[in-house]
């Protein structure tokens, strides 16, 4: 996905920010703290763009080294390959 400026559901504004993002992969739900999507400021619907998505794919394979739990798996976004 690209850079939003409005909400495919809602045509809400859509920001830019730091969020623990839930990401789903293979049936299994991932927590990643300090992620930087586009977050709608009216229903939250949350947009990546590619290179982060790419990066939540590559933690999510990495699942079972995470070691930081909260009351579920957590990891923390590298924001180094992230930057647009
Ligand atoms: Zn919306």
């Amino acid at each position: 996905m690209t850079k939003k400026e409005q909400c495919e559901f809602c045509d809400g504004p859509v920001e830019h920010r730091a969020i623990r993002a839930e990401f789903h992969y293979k049936g299994e739900t991932i927590f990643v703290d300090n992620v930087p999507a586009w977050v709608c400021t009216q229903c939250a619907e949350q947009y990546f763009d590619a290179p982060v998505y790419k990066r939540l794919e590559e933690i999510a394979r990495h699942r079972r080294q995470i070691k930081k739990t909260v009351s579920f798996p957590l990891a923390e976004f590298e924001m180094l390959n992230a930057k647009a």
